[in-house]
Parts: structure tokens; C-alpha cells; sequence
């Protein structure tokens, strides 16, 4: 069912030397206390919400939140922020890309759990030719059955490719015997331009485990936790120097295997 992709349009934004097109995953972290402000008195710190993970509960928690764009390959943060747990990762998201892009990469797929469903991202992203693997709310329009693709008396269509200059999938019968035997669907959040139904979207939102492997690392390994400092701009700083630390020891690492190769 998995057609090969035309990919028309993607990575020419820019003339510019481009170093990566990486496979982007964003997501957000609690780092924080679920004891409330008495045991964590910080004035920028506020209260958020944490999903339940194999191991934890999810809930509420105080302090921040830490919102990180990982190359889906290497598993490295290539932007991150620190922000106040209340704020909603929806604001983050383009943040972070856009950061990425600054930093000389170009992204092709910005993956991201529900959390970051909607419209305009998934729209930024197609004006930007990065392809959204987001994962859909559960909205009135997905229940009436919105994701449809077409089909015919011969079966459901097969995807027969995307277009990411006209931001539009193309689908034909499976028999070619209908006419015509293909159509242009407009992408958009329900019909996006790596079908949801692929091969493809599955592997690449399964890649998504990337970013919180990350955090995970970051927090356990890299001492990014529990926070010893108060007010947002020396968490910034802590976090900062945290993932700096890594991304050096992860330079470092790669200059040694090219130096012995
Ligand atoms: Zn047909």
C-alpha cells in the first residue's frame, strides 16, 4: 500500500548550504515538583500537567517545563527552551523548528505527539516544506470520519504521492478503470502529506520515542534534575549548560572515530 514518495518542492527554502534535512521531534518535559510551591518557592515556576508514562502517573506538578526539538537519528536536542509548566507546548513548536532551521538544519518531518495537533501548525509546516507527522485529536470532525480517502467500487484509492509545493496527496483506483483514475487532495491536518494509514507515518511517529529517550538520558545521566536553582533564567542557564555539556561530549565523540578512521 506504501507508494514511493515524489517529493516535489521540499527542501528548496534556501540557498544557503544546508547541513541536515533531519527528521525533527518535538516534545515537552516536566521539571518540577508535584509537591506544590511550599517545597519549590519560585516566583516564575507555576503549576502544569504531566501525562502518565509505563512508570509514573501523570498530574499536576510545579515549575517548569522543558520544550526540545531532537534529530530523530542521533537523538541530540538541536533547540530547547525552558518555560513556565502552564504554558502550552502549542506556542513552543514553531519556536523550536525555527530555531533548528537557524542553526543551519532542514527539517523534512516535524514529528510531535496530539498535544500538538492543530491547524496552524500543520499549515506553518507545509509553507515551510516540512511534512507534519502529528498525531490527531480525537475532534467531532475526525469521529464523522474527516481522515477518509477516497474509494470507488473497485476499493479504497492507494496513495500515489505528494506534492509539497501544491501541498496536496495523490490517490488513484486501485484498477485505473474509473475516470479519472486519480485525484489531488489539498493537505491539511486530516489528510496530511504522509498519510497517517502508511507504513511511513508509523515508523516516523514511532520515531518520536527519540525525544523522550532524550529527556530521559538528560535527566538521569546528565543531571539536568532535580533543579537546584530558583527563577527562570538560572533554570535556563542549568538547562543550557546541562545540554551544551552533552552536545559537546557528542562532538567530541564523533572528531575521535573521524580522527581514528
Ligand atoms: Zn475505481
Amino acid at each position: 500500500m506504501d507508494a514511493p514518495v515524489d517529493v516535489v518542492g521540499a527542501g528548496q527554502r534556501s540557498a544557503e548550504p544546508v547541513r541536515a534535512a533531519p527528521s525533527v521531534a518535538v516534545a515537552r518535559s516536566a521539571a518540577g515538583d508535584r509537591g506544590g510551591p511550599r517545597q519549590f518557592s519560585d516566583p516564575n515556576a507555576s503549576w502544569g500537567h504531566r501525562s502518565a508514562i509505563s512508570t509514573r502517573k501523570g498530574g499536576g506538578f510545579y515549575g517548569y517545563k522543558i520544550h526540545a526539538a531532537v534529530d530523530v537519528a542521533t537523538d541530540l536536542p538541536l533547540a530547547w527552551t525552558v518555560q513556565p509548566a502552564k504554558e502550552s507546548e502549542h506556542n513552543f513548536a514553531r519556536m523550536l523548528v525555527t530555531k533548528t532551521m537557524r542553526h543551519g538544519f532542514n527539517p523534512r518531518t516535524l514529528i510531535a505527539d496530539k498535544g500538538y495537533d492543530g491547524d496552524p501548525l500543520q499549515r506553518w509546516c507545509m509553507d515551510e516544506g516540512i511534512a507534519p507527522v502529528i498525531a490527531l485529536k480525537d475532534t467531532a470532525t475526525v469521529r464523522r470520519g474527516g481522515t477518509e480517502t477516497p474509494c470507488c467500487e473497485h476499493g479504497q484509492w492507494v496513495f500515489s504521492g505528494a506534492d509539497y509545493k501544491r501541498k496536496a496527496t495523490k490517490w488513484r483506483c486501485p484498477t485505473g478503470v474509473c475516470t479519472p483514475a486519480s485525484v489531488w487532495i489539498k493537505a491539511d491536518r486530516l489528510h496530511p502529506l504522509i498519510p497517517r494509514e502508511s507504513k511511513r507515518f508509523k515508523d516516523l511517529y514511532r520515531s518520536r520515542g527519540a525525544v523522550e529517550r532524550e529527556f530521559g538520558r538528560l535527566k538521569h545521566e546528565w543531571a539536568l534534575l532535580p533543579l537546584r536553582v530558583r527563577g527562570i533564567e538560572r533554570v535556563r542557564l542549568h538547562a543550557d549548560l546541562t545540554i551544551l555539556a552533552k552536545l559537546t561530549c557528542a562532538l567530541a565523540r564523533t572528531r575521535t572515530v573521524a580522527v581514528a578512521a
